[in-house]
């Protein structure tokens, strides 16, 4: 049976490298494609990190009912495409959402049988010394992302794991737990 599971995690807790490194294992296993408006950073490529969209192209996607849930995040809109969900489940794809806790739950709300888990950093000082360390964002834009970590520890009271990022090796192997 296909399944569907949502991974969170406050920006810098390194749960892009987490999920690469488990997919690099489990081929069967596919990572969803959101839409964002925000700014591609170095490397990152069209339709394969994210569909970069417009402000304008993103309202229209709304107004025509095409996400299956979307959030506004640190000052940019998000969204998973209802499109692109429907055909990796019926190609019994498992896949794998990597989206905020708000679109975390809106995801549970509408396909309950939706696996819901959060990834945590070892420490708070940790976290703020990840996302410094790797100089993709404005000063102003990691205040931003530091300021969404409260909220985001408070939504994921309602997820059904907790996955502690302590070296990437022991959170592939707790994700390996959950997902096999
Ligand atoms: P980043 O800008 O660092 O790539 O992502 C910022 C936040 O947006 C992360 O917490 C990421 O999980 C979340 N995100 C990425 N895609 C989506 C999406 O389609 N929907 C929602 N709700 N959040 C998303």
């Amino acid at each position: 049976m296909t399944k569907l599971f949502v991974i969170s995690g406050s920006s810098g807790v390194g749960k892009g490298t987490v999920i690469k490194e488990f997919l690099n294992k489990h081929p069967g296993f596919k990572l969803s494609v959101s839409c964002t408006t925000r700014r591609k950073r170095e490397g990152e490529v069209h339709g394969e990190n994210y569909f970069f969209l417009s402000p304008e192209e993103f309202k229209e996607c709304i107004s025509n009912d095409e996400f299956l849930e979307w959030a506004e995040f640190s000052g940019n809109y998000y969204g998973t495409k209802k499109s692109f969900v429907e055909e990796c489940l019926q190609n019994g794809d498992n896949l794998i959402l990597e989206i905020d806790t708000k679109g975390a739950l809106n995801v549970k709300k509408l396909k309950p049988e939706a696996v819901l888990i959060f990834i945590v950093p070892p420490s708070l000082e940790e976290l703020e010394a990840r996302l410094r360390g790797r100089h993709t964002e404005t000063e102003e834009a990691i205040q931003r992302r530091l300021a969404s970590i409260k909220p985001e520890l408070e939504n994921s009271k309602q997820f059904d794991y907790q996955v502690v990022n302590d070296t990437v090796e022991n959170a592939v192997k707790q994700l390996e737990a959950i997902l096999l």
